[in-house]
C-alpha cells in the first residue's frame, strides 16, 4: 500500500502521515527529515541542501531523488509506505512513478491537505521542535511543560531556520507554483482525496479512518 501526503508547509501533513502509518501499520518516509539528517551529518550533499532549505526553496531534484532512492532501497517494501513531502514537482512525480514501476508497486491514495495561508503562518511561526528526538510543539496549542524544553528528553527546543515568516510565505508560494500542479496528474488517475488542514486532532483521526476505510485500505 502506497500513500502520498501532499500539502503546503504547516498544513499538518506530517501529523497525518504519521497517523496513516499507525492506522495501516506501514512505515512513514519523511523527505524533509531525510534532508535534515543529511544536513546534520555535515557532508557535502547535506550542506548543499541546507542552502536551499534555509531560503525555503526546493532542494535540487537529483539530490532529493537519490536520497529517496537510497532510503527506499533499505525499506521493506512488502507492506508499502507513506511518503510525506515527496514528490514536490513534476520531475519528482515522474521519478517516483519510475521507482514504483521498477518494484511493481502503485500509488493507492494521494491525500491533499489544504489550509489557508494565514493559518499556516500562524502555526509555523509558533512551531518549536526538539533537535535531539524530533518532538514537535506549538507554543499556544501544544506548549512544552517546561519553558521551551522538550517534554520527552529535556533538550532545548529550537525554531527551524525555515519557520521564519518571510521564509514561510516563500515556501507557500513555491508549493503553489511547483507542487499544486502535480495534483492534477493524480486526480486524473482518481487517487486524490482532499482533507482540511485546520481540524482539531481528534477529528483528524476520525476523518483519516473514514478516508482509509472508504478506499479499502483498512477494515
Ligand atoms: P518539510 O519539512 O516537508 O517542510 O521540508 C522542509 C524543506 O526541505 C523544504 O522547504 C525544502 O527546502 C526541502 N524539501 C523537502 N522535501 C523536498 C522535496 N521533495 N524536494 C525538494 N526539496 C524538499
Amino acid at each position: 500500500m502506497i500513500v502520498l501526503v501532499l500539502g503546503p508547509p504547516g498544513s499538518g501533513k506530517g501529523t497525518r502521515a504519521k497517523m496513516i502509518g499507525q492506522l495501516c501499520h506501514i512505515p512513514v518516509v519523511v523527505m524533509g527529515d531525510i534532508l535534515r539528517e543529511a544536513v546534520s551529518e555535515g557532508e557535502e550533499m547535506g550542506l548543499r541542501a541546507k542552502e536551499f532549505m534555509d531560503r525555503g526553496e526546493l532542494v535540487p531534484d537529483e539530490l532529493v531523488i537519490s536520497l529517496l532512492e537510497n532510503r527506499l532501497r533499505r525499506l521493506d517494501f512488502s507492506r508499502g509506505f507513506v511518503l510525506d513531502g515527496f514528490p514536490r514537482n513534476l520531475r519528482q512525480a515522474e521519478a517516483l512513478d519510475q521507482m514504483l514501476r521498477d518494484r511493481g508497486a502503485e500509488i493507492d491514495l494521494v491525500l491533499s491537505v489544504v489550509a489557508r495561508d494565514d493559518a499556516i503562518v500562524e502555526r509555523l511561526s509558533l512551531r518549536r521542535s526538539c533537535p535531539r528526538c524530533g518532538a514537535v510543539y506549538h507554543l499556544r496549542d501544544k506548549p512544552p511543560r517546561r519553558d521551551e524544553a522538550c517534554d520527552e528528553c529535556g533538550s532545548r527546543l529550537i525554531q527551524r531556520d525555515d519557520d521564519r515568516e518571510e521564509v514561510i510565505r516563500h515556501r507557500i508560494m513555491v508549493y503553489n507554483r511547483e507542487t499544486k500542479p502535480i495534483l492534477e496528474r493524480y486526480m486524473e488517475r482518481g487517487k486524490v482525496v482532499e482533507m482540511s488542514g485546520e481540524l482539531p486532532i481528534d477529528k483528524i483521526h476520525e476523518e483519516l479512518r473514514y478516508i482509509l476505510f472508504k478506499k479499502g485500505l483498512i477494515q
